[in-house]
């Protein structure tokens, strides 16, 4: 019997702003026997947008720690700075379904302003308030070749947006409530992380996303951003991130456990997988 070729598409989407620790080992791990399980696909994005951050020897560097990891994927490597265009067309329908707003708010602002605090972290924001938003009735300034203040997704107040994730079981958030307007692109010319991953994500014919649980909350963003652009949403598997000693995140500043000084400290990959596969051994298809 032939078999069918399976349609799996997943992707490890790492950005080059630092070197790979073993917290990034880990869930690229779930994500490449995931794919390799199903006989699917796996692609390799590099996540290069954030200008500031992004070091061309931590693309040099990551792509080094994967192959020694053994990972293997579809070439070309796909950059999003290379695709700008794509999230560009993407904002472009945003804004002639009036469905963005340009917000001229610092994040100060809107930190002072948020009615609760938030829980942080990189591609989280608090809830933006709503009396920031322009009047109804305003006319939508055009967006302009150069796009020099930022531009909020509006959020349809009070819909609960829910998902059932592979890993963590179901999610649900209420919009305007859980999370609010959200930065699709920035004053600085850049797309947001939350508008380029979903078009990506969409683009590449992603059929699951395998990632680290911080990124729980974005999910909710991106499944909005998906359905107004008239793509299906992809399925998602956040895998709990792992912690130092004192409980702490592991991070970039986790110089000891990065997969270089592992490597240099003679450590395998067939060992590091191995206590991998006794974690997640549950959400793993035989
Ligand atoms: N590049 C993002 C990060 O390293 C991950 C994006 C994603 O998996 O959606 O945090």
């Amino acid at each position: 019997m032939v078999e069918k070729p399976s349609s799996y598409r997943g992707r490890l989407a790492p950005s080059p702003t630092g070197l790979l620790h073993l917290g990034h080992a880990r869930t690229f791990w779930v994500a490449a026997e995931r794919a390799r399980r199903t006989g699917g696909k796996l692609l390799l994005r590099n996540d290069d947008l954030d200008a500031v951050r992004f070091r061309l020897d931590f693309v040099a560097a990551m792509i080094e720690d994967l192959r020694w990891l053994g990972f293997q994927w579809e070439e070309p490597v796909i950059s999003q700075n290379n695709r700008r265009h794509l999230y560009r067309a993407a904002l472009e329908k945003l804004h002639a379904a009036g469905l963005i707003f340009p917000c001229t708010r610092s994040r100060r602002d809107v930190e002072e302003a948020a009615a609760a605090p938030h829980e942080g972290g990189e591609n989280d924001e608090p809830v933006y308030p709503p009396h920031f938003r322009p009047a109804p009735g305003d006319v939508l300034p055009p967006l302009g070749d150069v796009i020099t203040v930022n531009w909020r997704f509006r959020v349809p107040d009070g819909e609960t947006i829910r998902f059932t994730d592979g890993c963590a079981g179901p999610q649900s958030a209420v919009a305007g409530r859980d999370f609010g307007d959200f930065l699709v692109w920035r004053k600085d010319d850049v797309p947001s992380y939350q508008l380029a991953c979903a078009v990506d994500d969409a683009l590449m014919g992603i059929t699951e996303v395998v990632r680290g649980d911080d990124l729980i909350r974005s999910t909710f963003r991106q499944l909005l951003l998906l359905r107004v652009l008239g793509h299906p949403a992809p399925g998602y598997f956040h895998c709990p991130l792992l912690h130092d000693h004192t409980g702490q995140r592991l991070a970039k500043r986790h110089d000891a456990l990065s997969l270089r000084s592992l490597r240099e400290q003679g450590r395998r990959p067939a060992d590091i997988f191995a206590e991998f596969a006794t974690d997640f051994a549950a959400h793993l298809p035989a």
